[in-house]
């Protein structure tokens, strides 16, 4: 884990420290088989800057 980088990918830049993971999963209301998924990753003030002022992202307020 120490070595690896990670990009934000709402504002490209390098993240630091404090990554936060997203996972992506396509067909979500079906079955497995026609799911894919994607892990994405981002500073948690970008997510936050990207979502609905009237999205809870409870997650955001447990970490502060
Ligand atoms: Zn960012």
């Amino acid at each position: 884990m120490e070595n690896s980088t990670y990009q934000c990918c709402f504002c490209d830049k390098k993240i630091q420290s404090d990554v936060t993971g997203l996972v992506v999963v396509t067909n979500w209301e079906k079955d497995k088989n026609s799911q894919q998924e994607q892990q994405l990753f981002c500073h948690m003030k970008c997510l936050k800057n990207a979502v609905s002022d009237k999205f809870p992202l409870y997650i955001a307020d447990l970490i502060e």
